[in-house]
C-alpha cells in the first residue's frame, strides 16, 4: 500500500465496507485501492511585479479502466496530494455509479486565486496544463471546473491544449462556455439531478412529491436550482440557509423571487415574507426532504439526532459524517449519497464530451431527457442493490460502482 493521508483513508473505509460485501478477490481489491498515476509538477510564473513564483500542481488519474479519467481542477491554498488522490478515487466511483464510460481523476494547484490578477491566473493555468499536457486529452483525461475554477479557466485549458496539438480540440475539457463547445443544461445539471433523485426517493419512501416539504442548506448553484426545480414539480420549499443566514415560511417560499433577492443582496437573508432561521434550526425542521447543498461535514452526531426529515439528499459532497450517517440510517432516514445524488454534474460533462467529439449539439430538451434517463437508471440500480444486500444507499452505491470497475478489470485481464 502506498503512503496515504486522512482523506484517502476515509475513501478506503467506504471502499472496504462495500468490497467486503462483494467478496472482492484480493488482487482486484489491491488494484482498485492504488492510484494508477500521480503527477506532481512545478509551474514557474512571472508575476505582475516581475518576480518569479513557483506553484505546485497535481493531476491524479486514479483509475482509467472504464475510460478516460474525469475530474475537476481545484485552485486552493490547501490542495495536497492526499486530497487530490482521494477526490480522484471518489470520481472513479461516481462515474461508475452514473454508468458513464469514464474513469476518475482530479487536479489541483496550490495557490490562493483571490490574490492573483487575471493575467497571473491565465499564465498559471496555461503553464499547469503545459506541464501535464502529455497525460491529458479527450481519450486520456478530461478535466473540468472545481473549487475556484470556472468556465473562463476551462476555455484557457482548451486553448492551451489546442495550441500544443496544432488543432482545435474542444473535447479535452468540460464545463466550457457554450460558445466553445459547452453543453446546454450543464449549469442546471447538478440541481436537476438532485430534484430527480428527491422525486424518486419520495416515490420509494411512499409520499407524494406534490406538497412535500423541503429544507435546503446552501443556495448556490446546486441548492438554488434543486429548490427551483422541486418547486416546479409541486414541492413546497419551506426553508433555505446560506453563508449569512436563513429564511423560513411554513406556507412555502417563492423560489424564483428568492433567487432574484440573492442576485441583488448576495444572501437569502432579509427576504420579505419569511422568518429568519439558522443552520441548526433548519436541520431540526419537521420536513419531508432535507437537502444539504453547501459544505462537507455539516451533519454530525451534534445535529443528526434532531433531524426529522424522511429523506436526506446529499447535494453537496461529503455533507454527512460516517457516524451521523449510520445513526440516520438506523433511524430509518432514507439517505441518497453524494456519489449518486450529485452525479448528474459529471453525467452532463459526459454529454458535453460526446457532443464535442460528435461535433453535433443537442437541444436543452434533449440534454435534460437524456439526463433524466441516466439519473433514473443510476437511482434504480443503487436502490435494487440496497434491497438485495439489505444495506444503506451509500454502501449500495459503492457496491454498484466497485462491481462495475471490478467486472471490467477482470474482463480486460492483467497486462504483463
Ligand atoms: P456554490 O458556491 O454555488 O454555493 C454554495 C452555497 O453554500 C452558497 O449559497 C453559500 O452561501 C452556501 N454556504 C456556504 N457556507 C455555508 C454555511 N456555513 N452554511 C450554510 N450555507 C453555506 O457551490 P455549489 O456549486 O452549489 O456546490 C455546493 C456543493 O455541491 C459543494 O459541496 C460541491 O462540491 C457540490 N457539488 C457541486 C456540483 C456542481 O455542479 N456545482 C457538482 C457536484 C457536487
Amino acid at each position: 500500500m502506498v503512503e496515504h493521508g486522512p482523506l484517502f483513508g476515509a475513501m478506503l473505509q467506504e471502499f472496504e465496507g462495500a468490497a467486503r460485501i462483494l467478496n472482492l478477490e484480493p488482487g482486484i481489491w489491491k488494484t482498485l485501492t492504488h492510484p494508477k498515476r500521480q503527477i506532481i509538477v512545478s509551474c514557474p510564473i512571472q508575476m505582475d511585479n516581475g518576480e518569479i513564483e513557483v506553484f505546485t500542481g497535481y493531476r491524479v488519474q486514479y483509475n482509467i479502466t472504464l475510460g478516460p479519467a474525469k475530474g475537476g481542477i481545484r485552485y486552493h491554498p490547501g490542495v495536497n496530494l492526499d486530497e487530490v488522490t482521494a477526490l480522484a478515487a471518489w470520481m472513479t466511483w461516481k462515474c461508475a455509479v452514473a454508468h458513464i464510460p469514464f474513469g476518475g481523476g482530479k487536479g489541483g494547484v496550490i495557490c490562493d486565486p483571490t490574490t492573483l490578477s487575471r493575467r497571473e491566473l491565465e499564465a498559471l493555468t496555461r503553464r499547469y496544463i503545459a506541464e501535464i499536457i502529455d497525460a491529458i486529452g479527450p481519450e486520456k483525461d478530461v478535466p473540468a471546473p472545481d473549487v475556484n475554477t470556472n468556465e473562463q479557466i476551462m476555455a484557457w485549458v482548451m486553448d492551451t491544449y489546442s495550441m500544443h496539438v496544432g488543432h482545435t480540440e474542444t473535447a479535452v475539457v468540460t464545463g466550457k462556455p457554450l460558445e466553445l463547445g459547452g453543453s446546454l443544461g450543464r449549469r442546471e445539471a447538478t440541481g436537476r439531478g438532485v430534484m430527480i433523485v428527491a422525486r424518486e426517493s419520495a416515490k420509494h419512501v411512499g409520499f407524494d412529491i406534490k406538497g412535500a416539504t423541503v429544507a435546503v442548506q446552501g443556495f448556490g448553484n446546486v441548492g438554488s436550482i434543486s429548490a427551483e426545480l422541486l418547486a416546479g414539480i409541486g414541492a413546497k420549499i419551506v426553508a433555505v440557509c446560506d453563508w449569512k443566514g436563513g429564511v423560513y415560511n411554513p406556507k412555502g417560499l417563492d423560489v424564483t423571487q428568492l433567487i432574484a433577492h440573492v442576485a441583488q443582496h448576495k444572501t437569502v437573508e432579509g427576504f420579505a415574507g419569511a422568518d429568519a432561521l439558522d443552520n441548526a434550526q433548519l436541520f431540526k425542521l419537521d420536513v419531508d426532504i432535507l437537502i444539504p447543498a453547501a459544505l462537507e461535514n455539516q451533519i454530525t452526531m451534534d445535529n443528526a439526532p434532531a433531524i426529522r426529515a424522511k429523506v436526506l439528499v446529499e447535494g453537496a459532497n461529503g455533507p454527512t459524517t460516517p457516524d451521523a450517517h449510520r445513526h440516520l440510517h438506523e433511524r430509518g432516514v432514507f439517505v441518497v449519497p453524494d456519489i449518486l445524488a450529485n452525479s448528474s454534474g459529471v453525467t452532463t460533462s459526459y454529454f458535453e464530451w460526446v457532443q464535442d467529439r460528435y461535433g453535433y449539439f443537442w437541444t436543452e430538451k434533449e440534454v435534460n431527457e437524456r439526463l433524466e434517463a441516466k439519473m433514473c437508471e443510476a437511482f434504480n440500480a443503487v436502490l435494487k442493490t440496497a434491497i438485495k444486500f439489505k444495506v444503506d444507499m451509500r454502501t449500495a452505491a459503492y457496491i454498484v460502482a466497485i462491481n462495475r470497475v471490478a467486472t471490467v478489470t477482470r474482463l480486460r485481464g492483467m497486462y504483463a
